[in-house]
């Protein structure tokens, strides 16, 4: 065997070294992201079948999933009247009796027999008078011969005769594919435990005991090979607490390097033009605007680089926060920039903005594909002078030729919007810059420690207006009263949304995940369209032919899209009818009703997005969201909707249900590194793993110290930076 630092090193060996994994098995691997020995270790169960607490048939309790072990007394197969085949056992033990029924499994004639002892797992349930399993996991299992018996457990004596290894005790269950089963990965796991078992553990002891962490290796056998479940749960506390550990570890240290030698910009105090444009707006700051406000303002006024994420409901007013930070960095003398990922929302900011900063007597542009190539020229100049203090613009500002005197301060809005490239290449312009950046997707604390490592969030967490919009779902049998409503408000002179699903897609199924948070922003709404365009016709010929109805989609072309728009502001349009793509910058207080058809096609933080549309006037809204047979996880996302009208409250009680792993998609982090975390749950450890990472590397720049040269190797070893 290996000394324990050979061992270590081995962990970054080819995962070919270890026994089974070869040919078809090797290619399973790596389709699974699983490259190196260590990634094999960090391929964690996505489910462990807990086969350990077996129960007697009589105190089975309704409605939980158990395990029992009987005999098979009885069993018949039979065709059912819809051409399916249903296998059916009574087993017993000496308590009770229990049905079990599988579904098209028509080999199960062969295996289970009556007369053979069985190891069931499923939930239990009533049907008919009898207490019944529907599918329930089974093994077969025969007692051990009395001689060979030495196990002290009586009632484990069990040997597994039919399939691979022993799913007795806690089985866990991996992320496979076709070329690898769970069963072939728990062997291959199983053997790269014989190769490493006693890997040096990373973590400083100190640490270890102030968090009351076991080592990696009872972790790694904690977790790939439960013994029960108190020590699974120690395991996977230490799992997860790493996965956290490490995003923080890497990330702070990759911005303090990024800050070395850098001196931050150290903004003036609060001056004459911050405090004149306090007056210059129309109304005062909420709250919470002037919280975030006292925060991001702390931040400039410090040395060290600001990275900050403002975070607020669609309405919740981040624009006026981010224009107080560019009127503070014009005061200090320095410039600032501000993009946004439309350019409908790069001329607003113009608009609105644009004519306070003159009242001000601070110079600013606009900057977007639009700009002619003379004006660009002179505009490109003035940049580099500092002729211009700020300015706002879209994609156009990533241009190389774009170079600033001295920018100080970059904010970026939407920013889940933009890709990591285009966020590095803009702070790349000026790599000292306090950087801000806005969204309105809701991301608790946590979510965003564990995405963005190092950044400080603030939240705006009341809106300015007074209005309620209340969520409706309904079954598509009485959609009626959705067009009611519709008509009832047009009725008030207000206007309606209605928005349109995808059609051609198939029906998702339960349980399947609707992707949480932004992965649906860069969805076209291609397939969107013939249902939109249908949904126009229904409505302009049967349900309201007196009324102006207009249809927005990507493929309307861009003057028809602003006259559309323009029409609808003013009220010349009654009804939009628009796929999902409703333009960022789409504000109409007029309207009052939205309508989303077969809602249960949506993300939760899509529909969430979409009911901001409404309610933004002095009248308070509806929104219905209308599905039909919407499956059991689709209703459970329209209910949370219906009870919470806060971003981040919902976006909680959704979070509370997935992991880490799920929602970041495991694609950019390779095998699974999030998938212990769930971030509403392990909130505390994240914290946790958030104030370590920072105290470390404030104490230890360098990781210099003999008790973190691990710590050390782990985070240098080759691979590990290239995430985040
Ligand atoms: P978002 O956070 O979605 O970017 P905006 O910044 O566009 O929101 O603000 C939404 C609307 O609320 C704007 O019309 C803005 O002028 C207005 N607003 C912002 N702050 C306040 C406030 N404190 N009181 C009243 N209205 C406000
Ligand atoms: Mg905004």
């Amino acid at each position: 065997m290996h000394g324990r630092s050979e061992q270590t090193q081995l962990l970054d060996a080819r995962v070919e070294q270890v026994r089974f994994a070869h040919g078809k098995r090797l290619e399973g691997l790596h389709e699974l992201g699983i490259f190196r020995i260590r990634d094999l270790f960090e391929h964690y169960p996505f489910r462990y079948d807990d086969f350990s607490n077996i129960m007697r048939i009589i105190d089975l309790p309704l409605g939980e999933k158990n395990a029992v072990l009987g005999r098979i007394h009885e069993a018949k197969g039979r065709r059912t009247a819809r051409g399916g085949y249903l296998y059916e056992a009574t087993i017993t033990d000496s308590s009770g009796m229990l049905r079990a029924v599988w579904f098209n499994q028509a080999w199960l004639a062969d295996t289970l027999t009556v007369g053979r002892q069985i190891l069931l797992l499923g939930k239990t349930e009533h049907y008919n008078g009898f207490l019944s399993m529907a599918s329930p996991l089974y093994t077969l299992v025969a007692p051990q011969p009395a001689a060979a018996d030495t196990s002290p457990r009586g009632d484990q004596q069990l040997q597994q005769v039919e399939q691979g290894p022993e799913p007795v005790g806690i089985a866990p269950v991996y992320r496979a594919n076709s070329k690898l089963s769970s069963n072939w990965l728990k062997r291959i796991v199983l053997e790269a435990h014989k190769l490493v078992p006693e890997p040096l553990d990373p973590l400083p002891p100190g640490l270890r005991i102030r968090r009351k962490l076991v080592s990696r290796q009872a972790a790694w056998q904690g977790l790939h090979m439960p013994p029960n479940n108190e020590e699974l749960a120690l395991a996977h506390r230490r799992g997860a607490y790493e996965q956290v550990f490490w995003t923080q570890l890497r990330s702070v240290y990759a911005q303090k390097q990024l800050m070395q030698g850098l001196s931050g910009f150290t903004h003036q105090k609060v001056g004459s033009l911050s405090r004149a444009l306090g007056g210059l707006l129309p109304f005062t700051l909420t709250d919470s605007q002037q919280r975030a406000l006292a925060e991001i303002g702390a931040d400039l006024a410090a040395p060290l680089r600001m990275n900050r994420l403002l975070l607020g409901d669609v309405g919740s007013g981040k624009t006026v926060v981010a224009l107080h930070a560019l009127v503070r960095a014009a005061e200090s003398g320095w410039q600032a920039a501000m993009m946004a990922p439309t350019e409908v929302l790069a001329n607003q900011y113009a608009a609105q903005l644009g004519p306070l900063l003159d009242e001000l007597g601070i110079g600013w542009a606009l900057l977007t594909s639009a700009v002619g190539a003379s004006r660009r020229q002179e505009l490109y100049e003035q940049l580099r002078t500092s002729g211009v203090q700020l300015v706002f613009g879209t994609h156009a500002l990533l241009e190389p030729d774009v170079v600033f005197k001295e920018l100080s301060l970059i904010v970026i809005d939407e920013q889940h919007r933009f890709g990591v490239e285009q966020r590095n290449s803009l702070i790349a312009k000026s790599p000292a810059a306090d950087f801000l950046s806005m969204t309105a997707t809701p991301i608790p604390r946590s979510l965003a420690l564990v995405r963005y490592g190092s950044i400080q969030a603030s939240y705006l967490d009341n809106r300015p207006q007074k209005t309620r919009t209340t969520t409706v779902a309904l079954g598509s049998s009485v959609a009626y009263k959705a067009y009611e409503a519709v008509r009832e408000a047009l009725a008030r002179q207000e206007q309606a949304y209605i928005v349109c699903p995808l059609i051609s897609a198939p029906e998702p199924a339960d349980g399947e995940d609707i992707p949480y948070l932004d992965d649906w922003e860069s969805f076209s709404d291609e397939p969107y369209i013939a249902a939109a365009e249908a949904e126009l016709a229904h409505l302009r010929t049967q349900v309201f032919p007196e009324r102006r109805i207009e249809l927005l989609t990507s493929r309307v072309k861009s003057e028809e899209k602003q006259r559309i728009m323009a029409e609808f502001r003013e009220g010349r349009v009654d009804i939009l009818v628009s796929t999902t793509v409703i333009e960022v910058g789409v504000d109409v207080p007029n309207a009052t009703v939205m309508l989303v058809l077969d809602a249960d096609r949506f993300g939760l933080a899509q529909l969430h997005q979409l009911r901001g549309r409404v309610g933004r006037g002095t009248r308070d809204a509806s929104c219905f969201l209308i599905s039909h047979n919407p499956s059991q996880g689709a209703r459970t996302r329209l209910a949370l909707l219906q009870k919470y009208t806060d971003g981040l409250r919902l976006a909680e009680a959704d979070l509370a249900m997935r992991s880490e792993g799920d929602i970041a998609g495991t694609r950019q982090h390779g095998a699974g590194s999030l998938s212990l975390i769930n971030v509403i749950r392990d909130s505390s450890l994240i914290e946790a793993a958030h104030a370590d990472a920072r105290e470390l590397l404030d104490t230890d720049p360098e990781l210099a110290l003999a008790e973190h040269r691990h710590l050390r190797f782990e985070l240098m070893r080759e691979g590990s930076t290239d995430s985040n």
